[in-house]
């Protein structure tokens, strides 16, 4: 009973024809192409964009790219274990870091797992890395100061609570040295910090923490670290992850600053991406939508309403200049976005002028309602100084003739303001501190003695102050304000120091 090949190869036919695949999406892809930290991923028809991506060997992966067939995908870590063909599972989540308080007094990557030799972190919490700003209706007015704790600072460009101000300079004007003594400032204060370090070399960062740990101020801080040496998408992702961690903080009514050190930095590593995923470059070749990567990153800062429990996330975006050109693409981009900037400049930083703060192009633009009434009485007439000080200063360079009285009153009054301005790092100076010296010195009591003098005269008249009229200081933290008894006070104790100063000055 042999069956004849015509038979056989009729009912081959047939099942071929009538063959229906069962067509099912199924949430799985495979890696058509790897490398540079990009994987092209066949599949995976229903990822979203930020989607976590699983590879074999605990890889993860971060949608990027959703086109029709494929999807583009940075690899976070090294992409060396992952190959052609191999599967790709969709985990559903968008990508998530720990947050909560357990992550405070610790370093971490920007996967917020530990870096710093210690436990692994036994955070409950998770938060994506990504999330929408509050809206108007859930914010209010910045309106309490965020003390740095540096006179420049406190006294001509404040900071609120919920703001975000932009350090900008170039490579090497103090900007670290900036948002470091501010987080220093923070020490035994309500405010937690997060320090995000991007693409900077391994040992910058850890002279960061090494500081940090130095003047206990560990114990109030995370640092999320993303370095120069690793993948660009781990420094693209670094900033929205200590962002989630600063955020996690804020809707829990804490008062949080937070710091990206620089994004200038995560621009360039974003660009990169890009690049790798074939999107169209622009303007520097960064892609089109990067002033959206900055927007969304600094929109979260805030100063959220009493309803929401009145937290606040006060944001210190760092940018690097070339040649202090702060009309490129990423400088301008940054600037538009943030609330103010405070302008480093190369020249005063090797006058000695330090912090470098160009006190006429640095501004803050809600700051003036977040200074405690004490400060905005000296600030007032500190301002003035300066800026009658910069006009004169400018004038006498190109001209020789001899200058009036009241002009060089004026030139005399501004370089000892000058000085007394002038901080050495890791020293922050309480606000009540700050009133005093500014107060001595717009009031025209060192115009008596040289001007480089002015920084010996600033600390011996504090240390005196602290010890014969250490109620000056008290009625400064009762009343906040310059009152009448709080001058008198000033007025007999500068007398009785200038008298001391004068012998001991000779
Ligand atoms: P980079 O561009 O490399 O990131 P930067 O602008 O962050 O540099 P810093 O690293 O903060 O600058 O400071 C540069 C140098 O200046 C450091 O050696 C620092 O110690 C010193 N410096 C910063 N601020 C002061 C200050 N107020 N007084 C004295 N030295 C300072
Ligand atoms: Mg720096």
């Amino acid at each position: 009973m042999a069956i004849r090949s015509q038979e056989i190869s009729d009912i081959l036919k047939r099942e071929i024809e009538s063959y229906e695949p069962d067509v099912e999406e199924l949430n799985y892809g495979t890696v058509i192409q790897v490398g540079d930290g990009i994987a092209t991923i066949y599949g995976l028809k229903q990822a979203r964009s930020g989607e976590l991506l699983s590879f074999p060997n605990n890889k993860m992966g971060m949608v990027m790219n959703l086109e029709e067939d494929t999807i583009g995908c940075v690899v976070m870590g090294s992409d060396l274990d992952i190959k052609e063909g191999d599967r790709v599972e969709s985990t559903g989540r968008i990508v998530e870091v720990p947050v909560g308080e357990e992550m405070i007094g610790r370093v971490v990557n920007a996967l917020g797992e530990a870096i710093d030799g210690g436990p692994a972190i036994a955070s409950k919490r998770k938060r994506t890395v990504e999330f929408t700003a509050p809206t108007v209706p859930e914010r209010q007015p910045v309106h309490e100061p965020l003390q740095t704790g540096l006179k420049a600072i406190d006294a001509l460009i404040p900071i609120g609570r919920g703001q975000r101000e932009l350090i900008i300079g170039d490579r090497q004007t103090g900007k670290t040295a900036i948002a470091v003594d501010a987080i220093i400032n923070q020490t035994d204060g309500d405010v937690v910090c997060v320090y995000v370090a991007v693409g900077q070399k391994t040992n910058n960062v850890a002279a960061v923490v090494d500081m940090l740990k130095k003047h206990d101020a560990m114990k109030h801080t995370v640092v999320v670290a993303a370095n120069a040496n690793e993948p660009p998408s781990l420094l693209y992702l670094a900033p929205y992850t200590g962002c989630a961690i600063a955020e996690d903080l804020m809707y829990s009514g804490k008062h949080v600053l937070i710091v990206y050190d620089d994004l200038t930095k995560h621009a360039k590593a974003y660009r990169e991406i890009s690049l790798l995923l074939r999107r169209p470059p622009g303007r520097e070749a960064y892609p089109g939508d990067v002033f959206f990567l900055h927007s969304r990153l600094l929109e979260r800062a805030a100063k959220l309403s009493k309803e929401k429990g009145g937290g606040s996330m006060t944001a210190l975006p760092i940018i690097e200049t070339q040649l202090g050109d702060v009309s490129a693409y990423i400088p301008t981009n940054v600037i538009s976005i943030t609330d103010g900037q405070i302008y480093l400049d190369t020249d005063l930083f090797y006058q000695g002028i330090r912090p470098a703060v160009d006190v006429g192009l640095s501004v803050s633009r809600v700051g003036g309602a977040a200074q405690i009434k004490a400060m905005k009485q000296v600030a007032g007439p500190l301002r003035l100084d300066l800026a009658q000080y910069r006009n004169l200063a400018a004038y006498t360079k190109l001209s020789a003739d001899e200058l009036d009285e009241a002009s060089r009153k004026q030139l005399a009054r501004g370089e000892r303001i000058t000085n007394v301005l002038k901080q050495p790092q890791f020293a922050p100076v309480t606000v009540e501190e700050q009133v005093a010296s500014i107060w001595a010195a717009t009031n025209g009591h060192i115009d008596s003695f040289p001007a480089h003098q002015a920084q010996r005269f600033e600390a011996g008249f504090l240390a005196m102050l602290k010890e014969k009229f250490p109620q000056v200081f008290t009625m400064l933290r009762d009343k906040k304000a310059v009152t009448d008894d709080v001058k008198a006070a000033l007025e007999t104790a500068v007398e009785e120091f200038k008298k001391a100063f004068r012998a001991t000055a000779g």
